[in-house]
């Protein structure tokens, strides 16, 4: 089987949070370390021991009880808790939203922000930015852990969510550069149409030309 779509099962049996405890920036990541580059199958808190039995049966190791356990350098298989956020607390900086991979969090600069629960993974990622602290992750599956405490269909609604995310963040990066782009192009036709007299000026415009001619390349090739 090709490393690919060793990869694709891979990622198909994690569970899409998306929360990066298994030092890859997404499942992906993780799903092609494992398929291309040997990393173990025991990296992911959240999809626990059974986790790394689905994982292994993909990868054709054995599983033995004394291989079955999460690596603490992860983290550990806990039960699955959902984002909180105190409203009185909240100041409304939005650096949660930032920080969630799966736009779960609602809310606009200086008002109070609310959290989606039935999107929310649990993924930790917007607890650690928040400047008052006023996020608690609270348990809702009382002792479930692992896949007993996450189903596919919510890892499915996960990966769409953070796919629709990532979409999004691309989209507004590019629309950014193209912002700066025509800024940059109005600042060039107003350079051409400078009737500087002097050596000095004249030096000085082709120099700026060139500086926002590479500019604009480079914003060019960012956007195809
Ligand atoms: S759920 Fe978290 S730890 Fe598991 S593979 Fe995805 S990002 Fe990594
Ligand atoms: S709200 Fe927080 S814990 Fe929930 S998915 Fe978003 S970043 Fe993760
Ligand atoms: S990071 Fe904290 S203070 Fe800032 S909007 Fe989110 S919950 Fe409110």
């Amino acid at each position: 089987m090709g490393a690919h779509l060793l990869a694709d099962l891979l990622e198909d049996a994690l569970p899409q949070t998306q929360c990066t405890k298994c030092g890859y920036p997404d499942c992906r990541g993780y799903a092609e370390a494992m398929a291309e580059a040997g990393q173990k199958p025991n990296r992911c808190p959240p999809g626990g021991i059974e986790g790394i039995i689905r994982l292994s049966k993909i990868l054709q190791l054995k599983t033995e009880s004394t291989t079955l356990s999460i690596d603490p350098e992860c983290g550990a298989e806990r039960p699955r808790p959902v984002a909180l956020i105190d409203p009185k607390a909240c100041i409304g900086c939005t650096l949660c939203i930032q920080a969630c991979p799966v736009d779960a969090i609602v809310g606009a600069s200086k008002q109070m922000h609310t959290v989606l629960n039935d999107w929310c993974t649990g993924c930790d990622l917007c607890v650690a930015p928040c400047p008052v602290d006023c996020i608690s992750m609270v348990n809702v599956t009382e002792n479930h852990t692992g896949w007993e405490a996450w189903s596919s269909k919510e890892a499915e609604l996960a990966r769409k969510r953070y796919h629709a995310h990532s979409t999004r963040l691309k989209r507004e990066e590019r629309d950014q550069i193209l912002r700066v782009a025509n800024k940059a192009r109005s600042k060039l036709e107003e350079l051409d149409s400078d009737l500087a007299q002097s050596e000095t000026d004249r030096a000085e415009i082709e120099r700026k030309r060139q500086i926002i001619a590479a500019a604009l390349a480079r914003a060019k090739t960012q956007t195809i």
